[in-house]
């Protein structure tokens, strides 16, 4: 597959953070996408989409497996 951003030829599937704010908070969700390894450029299918909209309303409901893994600084 060719990255429509760079045209770059090397898109391979890894798994990243993507991350979902909920309020103030910030949500990891780690999915496996195919990442252009030249420009970063990530292509989500629709199923990983969907999965990603279903983990943000769950989260957003006070369900799902969520556990505190850091804390979200802000400056000035
Ligand atoms: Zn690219």
């Amino acid at each position: 597959m060719k990255c429509v951003v760079c045209h770059g030829e090397n898109v391979e599937v890894r798994e990243v953070k993507e991350s979902i704010e909920v309020g103030s908070d910030l949500l990891h969700v780690t999915v496996s996408t195919p990442v252009c390894q030249t420009c970063g450029e990530r292509y989500y299918d629709r199923k990983t989409m969907r999965y990603l909209e279903s983990v943000e309303a769950e989260v957003k409901a006070g369900r799902g497996n969520v556990k505190q893994v850091g804390k979200l600084l802000a400056y000035g």
